[in-house]
């Protein structure tokens, strides 16, 4: 969530929007020309790299196929929290206000006036609720923006299950050869959409040393074993923490109880995870109530699609200020439908091509990953 005023940006609370610092994202990709700028500039100062190991999907029993080098896949460099910072230092109109949960809005005297149960956090002209799920809901249900409120609570959204573990030696992989992927796509698994190997992925390096993964469940998995977030139950998060451990086991195409033991593991349910549906707008402000949403749900759900949202909103709350401006025409998507939105569990990347091994795979009609063209 954050706030502006008119000459500088007040950003509640410890984030800058569309960055979150969190193990769940594992690459992006760049489709938008405004996006490429911006990673372009990144990529200038170091803030990001790109992601040159073998990705591609892995079919249940070990069949991987390679995705074609291209599109380029980023990662950041020191982590997506490193990044927000450095694009904080930047400027000196974005004021940022750390550890700081708002809990009501309130409209009085054309300001906004914003606390965190019952203290002040100061008074604004413009809000941007910039994050969904129930407590966006239960903040904008008071807030006196209905068509706002309407459009935040249509949107439905996955839960996902991340689980890093820490191994003591590199994965096993039939026909005693190495993993022949940093990431991939899994096929097939009830229990994991996604793994990678963050070890190969950021330390590429490094010869010796544990062997660190991060295992994503899919949006099934997580539906299943939905707790609440921020209370596990013991015997869920071992009932999940083996599912996936034997997921990736059957992924990987070992045989049962062949998966070496994690030394360590770290299990957190993403419970509002990604959109199951979207209105497919940029952005939506309500220019009376100088009220907006962005976030990537809004467009697609990955970094890029939460950058352009930041971009598209901020447009609309810089422009209404020009004299002369008609309010009524800046109003965008108060009433838009919501449709299932394309792509994978964990989120929509840039057109991705598999090269084909062998046997004809049917071209899918459906845009994103699941859009490829199979190669010879
Ligand atoms: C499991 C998983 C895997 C993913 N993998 C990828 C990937 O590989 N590549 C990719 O491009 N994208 C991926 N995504 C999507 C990516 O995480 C999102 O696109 C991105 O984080 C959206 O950014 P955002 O700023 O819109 O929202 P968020 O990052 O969700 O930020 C919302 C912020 O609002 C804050 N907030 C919430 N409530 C309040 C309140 N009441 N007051 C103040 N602040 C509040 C939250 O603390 C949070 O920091 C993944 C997502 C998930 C869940």
């Amino acid at each position: 969530m954050f706030a502006l005023n008119i000459k500088t940006w007040k950003l509640l609370p410890s984030t800058v929007p569309c960055f979150s610092n969190r193990s769940s994202e594992q690459f992006f990709t760049v489709n938008d020309s405004r996006f490429a700028e911006l990673v372009n500039a990144w990529l200038d100062k170091g803030l990001v790299r790109e992601w040159k190991g073998t990705v591609g999907e892995l079919h249940n029993g070990g069949e991987f196929l390679p995705f074609l080098p291209s599109p380029p896949r980023y990662i950041a460099t020191n982590g997506m929290r490193f990044l927000a910072d450095s694009l904080l230092s930047e400027t000196h109109l974005v004021n940022v206000e750390r550890l700081c949960w708002i809990s009501k809005l309130e409209p009085f005297n054309g300001m906004w006036h914003l606390s965190e149960n019952g203290k002040p956090c100061g008074k604004f002209d413009a809000i941007v609720v910039a994050h969904n799920g129930k407590c966006a809901n239960r903040l904008l249900m008071t807030s006196g923006l209905p068509l706002i409120a309407k459009q935040m609570k249509r949107l439905e959204l996955s839960s996902i299950w991340a689980l890093l573990a820490a191994f003591e030696d590199p994965l096993p992989f039939p026909g005693n050869t190495e993993v022949p992927f940093e990431g991939a796509f899994v096929r097939g698994i009830d229990s994991v959409s996604w793994m990678a190997n963050n070890t190969k992925k950021l330390l590429a390096s490094q010869s010796d040393g544990p062997n660190c993964w991060t295992f994503l469940s899919t949006a099934a998995y997580g539906k299943q074993n939905k707790v609440p977030q921020e209370n596990i139950p013991t015997a869920t998060a071992t009932r999940v923490k083996e599912g996936m451990l034997e997921g990736v086991e059957a992924a990987l195409g070992l045989s049962k109880g062949s998966l070496p033991k994690p030394f360590y593991t770290k299990l957190q349910l993403w419970g509002a995870a990604l959109p199951t549906n979207t209105p497919g707008v940029p952005c939506i402000f309500d220019p009376f109530g100088r009220a907006g949403i962005c976030g990537d749900w809004l467009l697609d759900s990955n970094i890029e699609a939460a950058v352009l949202s930041g971009i598209a909103l901020a447009n609309h709350v810089y422009y209404i200020q020009s004299p002369g401006a008609d309010p009524g025409e800046f109003a965008v998507g108060l009433n838009h439908e919501f449709q299932p939105p394309e792509g994978h569990d964990i989120g929509q990347f840039q057109k991705i091509h598999v090269i084909r091994c062998q046997g004809n795979y049917p071209e899918s009609n459906i845009s994103g990953l699941n859009s490829r063209e199979y190669l010879t």
